[in-house]
C-alpha cells in the first residue's frame, strides 16, 4: 500500500493489544471500553487483539482498514 501522504510503499503489520481495540471520539478515564453508539471497533479476541494495518516510517503514520477479514 502506498501512503497517501508521502506515496512511499508502507510496511505491512498488525497493530496488537492484550485487549480490545476501539476508536472514539472521546478519550476513556476509567472503563476501556466502546460505550457511545459511534464508537468504532477496531479488532477483539478472546487472548488478545490483532488487526492488519499499514506503516509509514517516513510520516509516521498508521493506515487500518476496518472491513473485517
Ligand atoms: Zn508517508
Amino acid at each position: 500500500m502506498k501512503c497517501p501522504y508521502c506515496e512511499e510503499e508502507m510496511d505491512k503489520g498488525f497493530v496488537q493489544s492484550a485487549r480490545n481495540i476501539f476508536w472514539s471520539t472521546e478519550e476513556k478515564k476509567l472503563v476501556f471500553a466502546p460505550g457511545k453508539s459511534d464508537d468504532i471497533p477496531i479488532a477483539s479476541g478472546f487472548n488478545g487483539a490483532t488487526k492488519e494495518s499499514y506503516f509509514c516510517k517516513n510520516c509516521k503514520k498508521i493506515i487500518i482498514d476496518l472491513i473485517n477479514d
